[in-house]
């Protein structure tokens, strides 16, 4: 029998695997990888053969990936044995079309893990210790098919005992193509050092240890790290990054360090401390030793384990690890670069000779209801599949903001790394190899562009600039799409959006909407009401313009900036003023009221910190009325008027800011029933960035199920704009098919 496997199949010890198999059974044959994945010829007695189908459905390695396995009938040749064959000597099979997938970077695996910490290996203690079951693939693939040639380890020839864990079937190294060890592979070393140090890596330790900034180049790019309980060493790293606020992640050693400085339940710990190991926001205890620069005023943590053999040597403690760049640079992987460009961060640099062939930043999840809600889909996902309806090949440009882009193929999306904020030459740059790179992984010619319509976005005029047939997907219809799409189901639902801002089909600044949609299309069927944004982009980082717009009285306390005057004549007269039915800028406009934060440092600070002040133990709710049948308008003012009248009366800030989420709840449930009724529609789909609210979407969640609606929240991609590909390429394919 012809058996075919397709998927992550390659690279990750499947052939190996299938032999064990076949051979465990006594059945006979050959396994082989070609352009299309594995194939398999493989005879013996019928209820053997059965249970080999099965066992590889059921029992693949560790990084593999089986999407399909397909079977024919072929001619019993009377093999003895079973064979691995070399993929170019076969000529039985008919070659594949391109279909064998790259993995994502795995974080080391345990028996690797003993072998680094075993003083009898010849790997002890070496830092680019891997195997088939782990270590990088997508980071240092530079072209298709996946093997030692064309990956960033082509440079290095492999000594006499790693070629043959290379070539032995039985070997747990057979075939993976990252192998090395210290006398064949790459090397760390520390920068500037007059004398070079015995040992790298120790030298590194002591000067983190002695309060230094350490430029640490990992698998996806390069690190800044600092020790996390050192004061002078975290605010120095924020004062030379400039990076004001935004909260810093830390890499822990382990799971008793991680729970010393965070509540962490059992999904969290899964995720810590499974293969794909993004960076976990987890609930902080207050009394965690850290520095206060780490996370000011965040009740959360980002927290992550060592991924890389070089992180197991090097993180004996908590260590900051952000992303090395500046402000909002993509993330530097180049050697070059990242000496140029974090010069005057960095005090010294622990890099090594293996190339970073694409640069993939820490993903960033947390758990809703026990399940994985992406932030950030990057390292340890990307490029990984999202299945999609089957079309022609698109490519998704995604938006502006946490850009992703997407190219689909045969019903699958492969959703790229984190790009970035598009807005810089050095961004675009990264979004335009990004792509060309996948092109080439995937094998795809994109037929079709799918775009945001907003017409400044680069992601927009990258697309109309490459002369294919182009489709504009509006942005608040390709948040409820990635949700469609993340969650496997085509619609119609009633589709609830909040973000901060996303073009509307009016011209218009839209980010509060209800909409019937499916993969198709979609209706506005209702919406905040707008305001005006006074001073347009200006009002995005000052929130104190947004209460002003609202009509927050002169008497409060946020009316005594200066510029209030001005600012609110600007929203009365609409006087560069351009109208907004934001949610985002609602909350920026409560959260200025209450004096929470009148000015951010980054997109959303302000609705965080007004989360983290409510007091998840006040059950009372505004209430902002409806108004309107055919397209109705939620009084967003109402909501702003009822925390005004609270102000006045002394309610403490926690209540009031529990009230207005609990309040952006209840619209939610009544907005969606009031659509119900004239739809029928029972399915509520949930997405945009203001869904990263916890607060809010436990309490829109319960509500929506307590009125019998069914609900669609992400676990897949992200709700804010990192998912928007995902969702363009769901409408695009719909339209087109
Ligand atoms: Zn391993
Ligand atoms: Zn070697
Ligand atoms: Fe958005």
């Amino acid at each position: 029998m012809g058996v075919r496997v397709e998927g992550i199949v390659q690279g990750v010890g499947f052939r190996p695997f299938v032999h064990g198999l076949a051979t465990g059974l006594g059945l006979s044959g050959l396994v082989g990888n070609d352009a299309g994945g594995v194939f398999i010829e493989v005879e013996g007695a019928p209820g053997a053969v059965g249970r080999f189908l099965d066992g590889l459905r059921t029992g693949p390695p560790r990084l593999a990936v089986v999407d399909r396995v397909t079977t024919r009938d072929l001619e019993t040749r009377g093999r003895g044995g079973f064979a691995i064959v070399d993929s170019a000597a076969t000529g039985g099979e008919a070659p594949g079309e391109g279909r064998a997938l790259v993995s994502w970077d795995s974080a080391t695996c345990d028996d690797c893990l003993r072998e680094l910490h075993d003083p009898a290996d010849r790997r002890y203690r070496y830092p680019f210790i891997n195997c088939t079951g782990c270590g990088p693939r997508f980071t240092i693939v530079t072209d298709v098919p996946y093997d030692r040639p064309r990956t960033t380890m082509a440079g290095f020839a492999m000594c006499g005992p790693c070629a043959a864990e290379y070539a032995d079937p039985a070997d747990r190294r057979f075939h993976a193509q990252p192998v090395c060890c210290p006398a064949c592979g790459p090397s760390p070393a520390l920068l500037p050092a007059a004398a070079p140090p015995d040992d790298p890596v120790a030298a590194a330790r002591a000067l983190l240890a002695d309060g230094a900034v350490l430029a640490v180049k990992g698998l996806g790019g390069y690190h800044l790290a600092a020790r996390a309980a050192d004061e002078g060493a975290v605010a120095a790293l924020r004062a030379r990054k400039h990076r004001a606020a935004k909260p810093f992640a830390v890499m822990v050693p382990d799971m008793a360090a991680a729970r010393a400085l965070c509540v962490i339940d059992a999904a969290e710990e899964g995720l810590l401390t499974g293969p794909r190991r993004p960076i976990v926001l987890a609930r902080r205890r207050p009394a965690a030793p850290l520095a206060a620069a780490v996370a000011p005023g965040n009740a959360a943590l980002g927290l992550m384990l060592p991924y890389t053999p070089l992180h197991h040597l090097l993180v004996t403690e908590p260590l900051v690890m952000t992303s090395g760049n500046v402000s909002d640079e993509p993330i530097v992987h180049r050697d070059d670069d990242a000496l140029k460009r974090l010069d005057g961060i960095a005090d010294a640099f622990l890099v090594h000779d293996r190339p970073i062939h694409t640069p993939a930043d820490d993903s960033v999840v947390r758990v809703f209801r026990g399940r994985p809600l992406p932030v950030r889909r990057s390292r340890g996902y990307a490029p990984e599949p999202v299945p999609i309806p089957a079309g022609p090949p698109v490519l998704a440009c995604g938006a502006e903001l946490k850009n992703t882009f997407c190219l689909t193929r045969d019903g699958q999306a492969f959703l790229s790394h984190h790009i970035g904020d598009l807005e810089n030459y050095e961004t675009l740059r990264a979004y335009e190899d990004g792509i060309a790179h996948f092109r080439r992984l995937f094998d795809v010619t994109p037929e079709l562009l799918a775009h945001d319509p907003h017409p400044e976005y680069l992601s927009t005029k990258y697309a109309l600039e490459q002369h294919l047939p182009v489709i504009a997907v509006q942005h608040h219809h390709a948040h409820i799409a990635s949700c469609l799409a993340d969650n496997g189901v085509p619609g119609p639902v009633i589709g609830v959006a909040f973000d901060g801002t996303g073009f509307g089909t009016d011209g218009t600044l839209w980010g509060g909407e209800f909409l019937v949609a499916d993969l198709h299309g979609f209706e506005r069927a209702g919406h905040l009401e707008p305001v005006p944004m006074p001073g347009g982009a200006a009002a995005v980082r000052e929130p104190w313009r947004m209460a002003a717009a609202y009509g927050v009285p002169d008497d409060l306390p946020v009316a005594r900036r200066p510029g209030w005057d001005t600012v609110a004549a600007m929203a009365r007269r609409r006087v560069n003023a351009p109208l907004t039915s934001s949610m985002g800028r609602l909350f920026d406009a409560v959260a200025a009221v209450l004096g929470v934060r009148d000015r951010v440092h980054y997109e959303g600070q302000a609705a965080i910190e007004l989360e983290q002040r409510a007091d998840p133990s006040e059950p009372a709710a505004y209430r902002a009325s409806i108004n309107g049948t055919d397209r109705f308008t939620v009084t967003g003012a109402d909501l702003v008027e009822a925390v005004v009248a609270d102000v006045r009366a002394n309610v403490p800030v926690p209540l009031i800011a529990a009230r207005f989420h609990n309040a952006a709840a209840a619209l939610v449930v009544d907005a969606a029933t009031r659509i119900r009724d004239t739809t029928g529609l029972g399915t509520v789909a949930l997405s945009g960035g203001v869904f990263q609210n916890m607060f809010l979407l436990e309490r829109a969640v319960s509500g929506l199920t307590d009125a019998g609606f069914d609900v669609l929240t992400h676990h897949r991609v992200p709700p804010n704009d990192g998912g928007i590909s995902l969702g363009q390429a769901a409408v695009a394919t719909a339209q087109f098919t």
